[in-house]
């Protein structure tokens, strides 16, 4: 199989290749955007959106690993992998390069990833191929003896950025003064802070201290059916697209789900539209989901009668709306995998996971809504290159980049992501 890496370098090289990318520079090594003296996403999906200042900066990659080739790289993670043994545990995102995935023990979803860290309690060192938060959050639910590391410390995720703790602090502040603090004769409270697992540490300990709780794409409806039972409205952060998708096909009226932008008082709003609203929409989006449009869903179906839409749900909602179906990765996964006839599927996630799919099913045709080749930059960030350096690294006895949540933020955030685990539904 031909990995999307392998595709984007040959684009480059001829200039043509067997199709387009967005950004041809993603064939470089991305050791040369930890180079540059102002941080970026780098180029990919996210290569337009607005980079906070603060953002983690990875340190210059040693140079035997920029200059060192692919079947070298490979080597040396497979010699590091076999020192280190069962010390050690490689988590691999669904969205991840193969030339990294290949490497991992476990591959999944954030939560299946940090579920997986979780129950490898034997091992000393969890090395997360994914992005930040994610691997915050496998610091949360592993022991203060386990050190999580993050082979790239610019691997953050540009929708989770969108959403700041100074930021959602103040919105909480103008929402308080606006609704009030007590609950209403029926107990329940005048909002609910609900974060997608997509958010930094600091989010979800904001959720944990406010009666408020964590959700993933796969879990959604059921945690905001959770909020609603506590709650007369809830502010759901970072993703509008998520909280906008799940809330409508639980029917709840989109003039009643308004926007918060935070840049503006009231979020851009008016006071009496607060008031009615049951949904409080953060200006967040994902910008890998953000590119999937109704007119590729149109085209799809013109060029394969019979195709099988299966979209992401941080996909815009007249995408959602257009889309046979609607889920999470691993929803996505399990439709494949259960298609018991040769079935052709168009799918509106993230083009590695795509493009492996593809692969693992041969039976099927299976291809990428959007036809440019557009990987997420910030999971691009995490090259075989900076995995064979943290493996070594770890081997030579040191531990490098390692993503440490104080405890007291821990602590807090561990409250809303048992809020989400206990949370059945209705
Ligand atoms: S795909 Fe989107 S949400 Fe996921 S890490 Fe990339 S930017 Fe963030």
């Amino acid at each position: 199989m031909t990995s999307v890496d392998s595709t984007i370098r040959l684009i480059r090289s001829t200039g043509t290749g067997t199709g387009a990318t967005c950004a041809p520079e993603l064939a470089d090594g991305p050791w040369q955007l930890d180079a540059l003296p102002t941080p970026s996403y780098g180029p990919g999906a996210s290569m337009g959106d607005v980079i906070p200042t603060g953002t983690p900066r990875q340190g210059q990659l040693p140079a035997e690993y920029r200059t060192a080739d692919e079947a070298e790289l490979d080597h040396r993670i497979r010699a590091a992998k076999a020192t280190l043994g069962d010390r050690v545990v490689i988590l691999g995102h669904f969205y991840q390069r193969d030339e990294v995935i290949e490497h991992a023990d476990f591959v999944g979803d954030s939560f299946q990833l940090a579920n997986a860290a979780k129950a490898r309690t034997d091992a000393e060192a969890i090395v997360f191929c994914g992005v930040h938060f994610m691997a915050e959050t496998a610091d949360i639910l592993t022991s203060s003896e386990q050190s999580v590391i993050l082979p790239n410390l610019a691997a953050g995720c540009s929708m989770a950025d969108m959403a700041d703790i100074d930021s959602v602090s103040e919105c909480w502040e103008q929402l308080e003064a606006l609704y009030g603090t007590e609950p209403d004769a029926d107990g329940r409270m005048p909002v609910i802070p609900v974060t997608y697992m997509n958010s930094s540490a600091a989010l979800k300990a904001f959720c944990g201290e406010r009666g408020g709780i964590v959700c993933t794409s796969s879990n959604a409806s059921v945690v905001l059916d959770w909020a609603f039972q506590r709650g007369q409205r809830v502010l759901f952060f970072p993703d509008q697209h998520l909280g906008r998708n799940t809330a409508k096909a639980m029917g709840v009226p989109l003039e009643r789900m308004p926007l918060w932008n935070p840049r503006k008082p009231l979020g851009g709003n008016a006071a009496d539209t607060l008031h009615d609203a049951q949904v409080i929409l953060w200006h967040g989006f994902c910008s890998v989901h953000k590119r999937f449009t109704v007119q590729q869903i149109e085209q799809a179906r013109a060029e394969y009668p019979g195709v099988r839409v299966i979209v992401h749900p941080e996909c815009p909602m007249p995408v959602v709306d257009a889309a046979d179906e609607s889920g999470s990765t691993d929803y996505i996964k399990k439709a494949v995998a259960a298609a018991t006839e040769p079935s052709t599927f168009a799918i509106g996630t993230e083009i590695n996971m795509v493009s492996r799919l593809a692969a693992e099913y041969p039976q099927h045709t299976i291809f990428c809504l959007d036809p440019v080749i557009c990987p997420c930059s910030t999971m691009y960030r995490i090259h075989p290159g900076y995995l064979a350096w943290v493996l070594e690294e770890l081997v030579a006895g040191r531990t490098p980049n390692q993503i440490t949540v104080p405890e007291t933020v821990a602590a807090s955030a561990r409250v809303a992501l048992e809020r989400m685990l206990a949370a059945k539904p209705a």
